[in-house]
């Protein structure tokens, strides 16, 4: 091959210190063949790491040009830079830089993941390389459990697990003690006897003596480049070398590339970013929590209240209901609250007569109410006796438990018939033999014909004792006056109930000459309770919508705090291969499920707030919708999105020289 593997023309890396530039390498020329094993030696400050950084392509030199196999790394873009990282060079570095939340196994298989290798394959290459390194029995330690030896082995597993064309160790005795060291050493030429091409960084004269070659670089510039003819004999103290030359690690990546399909790939990636997330939020539990906080708390009050809100307005739309469906309610006066409407007696039986004709009319009922102790035998009790039609209880939705409700013949008789309700009987019947027995309404003898099972109704309390006669029986023969209190009709279903209710104020306009009535029509009252409750959601959510998004805020500041933290990390991946997008997919991922898992706990402690609600005696249930839940959850995604997507990015951004200087 007339074309160097790796190829420096006139490199040069200046750094800006404030005001000044510090130029650390000065047109460096160098050129690698394959297959060498080369060292870089100078003092410490010389710009060994600076060179080696541009060389593994995590850098780029400010003038010059860097060529690999013939072509030019300052033409290609991250992704491609990436590439070349993940297939042509495997990393050591001095201080083994293995990833703490993952175990040596998992640590070797980092490159291959990023390299888009099956999760079986994988993990079959990882240990098959662990093995071969001798820590078959260390395969599921973590990097605290292992010695600085082992940890450097493992790393040198990583380095070739996609191959490592060409090593880039940098130091990598230099945290060992000298026999482990030497072992290393004795590690990195089997693998260059193995056809690896080794380019390794020492300040250590006595370590470049293992190398073919050395190059001696003093402020930036070299000073010299020699061969190293002493090197055979290590060479024959190789140990293991024969192994290693039996089973070549030769596999590449573009052949796994080729077998997965695309689909599988991306699913995998993003299954691994999804485990690599749970890994790190287990392994911080408390930060976690404290991160999720926000949206719990935030999820959690959004769905209560609206199940709240739910549950209030379905109990007042059952209570709407009980005063019946489609009636309109005609009382004397002029509205609600006037004190003089107890003096217009013009509201007749004859008007509810009238009112049946209309076409639009269902039923209509008179009602008559009187004020008159109930008694029977010794028992006294006060209650609300009314005088209504027979349509009244179909009108009100009334149900008998006993008996029977009193005929039309009954109200043009007058007779003396009552029907009553739970209440009356518990209150006047110890011994519940109501139905046949006779009660007195003030002097009146009514016989009790019919008990009604008890309902819910806002008109009505519970606690409330009603009596209900013909209507004909109260005026005729407790008032002895022929007007009623009021009237209340029921529309037909399919009619509109405010042309309803202009037909009835026009025909009673009519017989009265004067406008002597008002209407109250159940169905208004509905809509504008809806309409207010519609509000109240609104308004309730905008709270909730701005606590979510504080909680928001919350997992953004904790997420950037958590991207300087791990700085480090990223920068170990972003070396070994990683895309950007790898960098961007693994943060979005872990706000998204921090965001994910804190909905699900705020809903769970919704439904909490349920249960507690529900002991506390109010009348109503929290009522928890599907949609809303799905909503919640859906919210608290994007928020993981939205406010993970600017850690996401600066993580994905980092340099990852200045990443891995960090300790
Ligand atoms: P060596 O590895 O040979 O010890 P380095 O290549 O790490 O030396 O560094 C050479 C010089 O460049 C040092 O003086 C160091 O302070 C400087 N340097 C290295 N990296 C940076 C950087 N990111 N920003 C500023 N100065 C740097
Ligand atoms: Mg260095």
């Amino acid at each position: 091959m007339t074309e160097a593997l790796l190829n420096v023309v006139g490199v040069s890396r200046s750094f800006s210190a404030g005001e000044d530039e510090l130029t650390v390498l000065k047109e460096i020329n160098l050129q690698v063949n394959r297959g060498e094993m080369v060292a870089i030696i100078g003092a410490s400050g010389s710009g060994k790491s600076t060179l080696m950084n541009i060389l593994g392509c995590l850098d780029k030199p400010n003038k010059g040009h860097y060529f690999i196999n013939g072509q030019d790394t300052s033409a290609m873009d991250e992704n491609e830079l990436a590439a070349l990282r993940r297939e042509y060079f495997g990393f050591i570095f001095q201080r083994y830089h293995l990833l703490g939340d993952l175990t040596a196994l998992g640590n070797v298989e980092v490159p291959a993941l990023y390299a888009n290798e099956g999760s079986h394959e994988r993990q079959k290459k990882a240990t098959q390389l662990l093995t071969r390194l001798g820590l078959s029995d260390r395969l599921e330690h973590k990097p605290n459990q292992l010695s600085g030896g082992q940890q450097q082995r493992v790393s040198v597993a990583r380095a070739l697990i996609n191959g490592g064309d060409v090593i880039l160790a940098d130091e990598p005795t230099g945290a060992l003690d000298s026999t482990s060291g030497e072992e290393m050493m004795k590690l990195l030429r089997e693998l260059h006897r193995d056809g690896h091409t080794i380019i390794l960084v020492t300040h250590d004269p006595h370590i470049a003596e293992f190398a073919d070659r050395v190059i001696e670089i003093k402020d930036g510039e070299i000073i010299g480049d020699t061969r190293n003819d002493n090197v055979n004999a290590y060479q024959s103290s190789d140990r293991a070398a024969t192994e290693l030359v039996d089973n070549p690690p030769q596999t590449h990546p573009q052949t796994a590339k080729q077998q997965t399909t695309k689909y599988r790939i991306n699913w995998s990636r993003y299954l691994e970013a999804l485990k690599m997330a749970l890994i790190g939020m287990s392994n911080n539990r408390l930060r976690t929590f404290l991160t999720m906080l926000g949206i719990i708390i935030g999820i959690a009050s959004v769905v209560s209240v609206v199940a709240l809100g739910a549950g209030s307005q379905q109990s007042i739309m059952a209570n709407i209901a009980s005063m019946g469906t489609n009636t309109i309610e005609i009382k004397p006066g002029t509205g609600r609250g006037d004190r003089r409407s107890g003096r217009i007696r013009t509201l007749m039986a004859a008007d509810a007569d009238a009112l049946k004709t209309l076409s639009f009319v269902d039923s209509v009922t008179p009602t008559v109410r009187a004020n008159v102790a109930i008694r029977y035998a010794s028992e006294a009790v006060t209650g609300s006796v009314q005088g209504v039609g027979t349509d009244y209880f179909r009108v009100r939705g009334y149900s008998l438990a006993q008996g029977q409700f009193f005929a039309e013949d009954s109200v043009v008789a007058m007779e003396q018939v009552a029907v009553i309700d739970e209440n009356t009987e518990q209150a006047l019947f110890a011994e519940g033999n109501a139905l046949g027995s006779v009660i007195f309404l003030g002097h009146l003898p009514v016989r009790v014909i019919g008990v009604t099972e008890p309902i819910e109704s806002v008109s009505s309390n519970s606690d409330e004792l009603n009596v209900w006669l013909p209507y004909t029986t109260v005026s005729g023969r407790i008032f002895r006056q022929n007007y009623v209190s009021d009237i209340t009709v029921r529309v037909d279903e399919n009619v509109e109930s405010e042309v309803a209710e202009q037909g009835i104020i026009s025909l009673l306009t009519m017989r009265h000459g004067t406008v002597d009535f008002f209407t109250i029509n159940t169905d208004t009252i509905r809509k504008s309770i809806e309409k207010t409750s519609a509000t109240m959601t609104m308004l309730i959510s905008a709270i909730a919508f701005i606590s979510l998004l504080v909680g928001g805020i919350g997992v953004m500041n904790i997420m950037l705090v958590s991207v300087t933290e791990r700085t480090r990390e990223i920068g170990i991946r972003i070396a070994v291969g990683a895309r950007q997008t790898d960098i961007m997919r693994q943060f979005l991922i872990e706000a998204v499920l921090v965001c994910f898992c804190g909905g699900a706990l705020g809903i769970g402690l919704a439904y909490f707030v349920g249960v507690i609600f529900s002991y506390s005696g109010s009348d109503f249930q929290m009522v928890y919708s599907g949609t809303s839940i799905i909503a919640a959850f859906a919210c608290s995604t994007l928020i993981g999105v939205l406010f993970g997507y600017l850690p996401a990015r600066n993580a994905a951004r980092l340099n990852p020289i200045d990443a891995l200087s960090r300790d």
